[in-house]
């Protein structure tokens, strides 16, 4: 199989990253369980729109935030396990242009086993047969466009269930979910 993995709230903690790096310049803690919607603008942020906070994001001390996030427990573990089954592991991110340079970095000091990856806005352009993802436009786009196929839904605070989704709250639990199916 092809299995299409999102990395921002699905192998990649930016929840977390961003996060620490907002407190730590805006003397403001946001916890996770406050992140119930799908923006990082006000009232979450101070940032007027999305856009502003993309501009603080895009350098922080010389690098994106993009740069150091923590990997997801068992997401890396789960990824190597599903190549060594003859899987492949396709990397779907629609992350911005400037944070490509970081992000293959990030990708290959954190030994994600993958050949193949994409940047791009419209996912579901890519040809997969699983496509596993935590943005809720992303989720209705592969819907949309490629009902056919397994798509599954991370379980985050700021995502729903929707019809026709797989949902997935943990990566040990991935392997048994796709047998399943
Ligand atoms: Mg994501």
């Amino acid at each position: 199989m092809r299995i299409g993995v999102d990395l921002d709230g699905v192998v990649a903690n930016f929840t977390k990253g961003w996060t620490e790096l907002y407190e730590k310049e805006f003397g403001k803690k946001i916890l996770e369980e406050e992140i119930t919607e799908w923006g990082l603008s006000k009232p979450l942020t101070h940032f007027q729109e999305e856009i502003d906070f993309w501009k603080w994001a895009k350098d922080i001390d010389g690098s994106s935030i993009f740069r150091n996030l923590e990997l997801y427990e068992n997401a890396v573990d789960v990824l190597y396990e599903l190549s060594k089954n003859g899987h492949e592991v396709v990397i779907i991110s629609s992350k911005p242009w400037w944070s490509i340079h970081d992000t293959l970095m990030w990708l290959g000091e954190n030994k994600i086993p993958t050949k193949e990856i994409h940047f791009i806005e419209e996912k579901w352009k890519i040809d997969c047969d699983v496509y596993i993802d935590d943005a809720p436009y992303q989720l209705d786009n592969y819907i949309k466009n490629r009902k056919d196929k397994t798509i599954i839904r991370f379980v985050r605070l700021y995502n729903d269930p929707l019809e026709g989704v797989y949902d997935l709250e943990d990566w040990n639990d991935l392997i048994a979910l796709l047998n399943s199916i």
